[in-house]
């Protein structure tokens, strides 16, 4: 069983509303040994209908998170990370971020495409599948070449959940350029990457990224990969994580990571 969840989030993030002690005594109840909280933190995130900033109080999210790692710390191990929105013009910024204290880990997402969030209809409105996918992917090329203050690369296929058109079928070789680029750029870079099982609750056939992304880049020799749930409730904490062993075995894969101290650490599935 897979005990640790490295992706979560909780009010800290403009987009969950459920109280840290809840999503932990959550992990404590399921067995989990390890838990990273990534809290939103996006830069210059477009205005929005819901009127959500994205913009992280750290202070006090790090006040919580060590009061809470100090009162549980003989039931779970609680880590200190965040998950940074990257934009192409935003990355100073993300740096200073990400420079400023001691993270554990940091996830690096692309949230906004030419200022659209892909979960939003009008991203593909804008962009015909396959074109919204292949631009979603040129913003993390330029991203990953350019950044390189963060642990792994969230959710790399994102955008793909939010294609609606039932024709639209996922392969790689129509973006093989691009993709293998990514994936040997986030390599050679010592970085890694996530498996998100987010995915799933949104119906798809796997989690992200599509197991042919997945089974390149251990193919490229990447050997980073964390597993994170995305989870944004208790009820979504490690979210069919029993199903994640046997699929990455599935892809000849044999260990995930964790991190601490933005050290990765490997444990046999
Ligand atoms: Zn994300
Ligand atoms: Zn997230």
């Amino acid at each position: 069983m897979i005990k640790s969840d490295y992706h979560l989030h909780t009010s800290f993030s403009s987009d969950s509303e459920s109280p840290m002690e809840e999503m932990i005594l959550r992990a404590i109840s399921l067995g989990l040994q390890t838990i990273c909280f990534t809290e939103h933190h996006d830069i210059n995130y477009p205005d929005n209908p819901d009127h959500f900033d994205f913009l992280l109080d750290l202070n006090a999210y790090k006040k919580t998170l060590f009061q809470l790692k100090e009162k549980y710390k003989k039931n779970i191990e609680i880590c200190y990370g965040v998950e940074l929105g990257l934009m192409p013009s935003t990355h100073h910024q993300c740096s200073a971020f990400a420079r400023q204290d001691s993270f554990d880990f940091i996830i690096g997402s692309t949230h906004i495409v030419d200022f659209m969030d892909p979960y939003d209809a009008i991203y593909f409105e804008t962009f015909p599948s396959k074109s919204g996918l292949e631009h979603y992917f040129e913003d993390i090329l330029t991203n990953v070449r350019s950044f390189h203050d963060y642990c792994v690369y969230g959710h790399l296929d994102y955008a793909a959940r939010y294609i609606k058109d039932p024709k639209f079928n996922f392969q790689y070789a129509d973006y093989s350029d691009l993709l293998d680029e990514i994936l040997k750029t986030i390599i050679e870079d010592g970085k890694g990457i996530e498996v998100n099982t987010a995915g799933l609750k949104y119906g798809m056939s796997n989690p992200n990224p599509h197991h042919e992304i997945l089974k390149r880049y251990f193919e490229l020799g990447g050997e980073i990969l964390t597993i994170g749930s995305d989870g944004h409730c208790p009820e979504h904490m490690a979210y069919d994580f029993q199903k994640i062993p046997d699929y990455l075995k599935s892809l000849g894969i044999q260990y995930y990571t964790i991190f601490r101290n933005q050290k990765p650490e490997f444990v046999k599935l």
